[in-house]
């Protein structure tokens, strides 16, 4: 029996909304050690969501897959 001697690795960040722990979202299929791997994700499956964006410095509309999920149920912001 092997043993998974790996460090996880627990990657959030702050919500730039509502200052909120926030998830990276991760795309594909998981295998479910990969989900164990990561206990602070979520996971989206293989459908990934371009969603819009106006980017605060240029002023432009840019189209993009959210990499960033807050957890706050009150504000579920999404970016990347
Ligand atoms: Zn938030």
């Amino acid at each position: 029996m092997t043993e998974n001697k790996k460090v996880k690795r627990v990657l959030t960040r702050k919500c730039p909304v509502c200052g909120h722990e926030s998830w990276r979202i991760i795309y594909g299929m998981v295998m479910p050690d990969v989900i164990e791997q990561y206990p602070k994700a979520e996971f989206a499956g293989c459908v990934v969501m371009e969603e819009q964006r106006l980017y605060p410095t240029t002023g432009h509309v840019e189209w993009g897959a959210p990499k960033w999920a807050c957890q706050s149920p009150g504000c579920r912001h999404r970016w990347w």
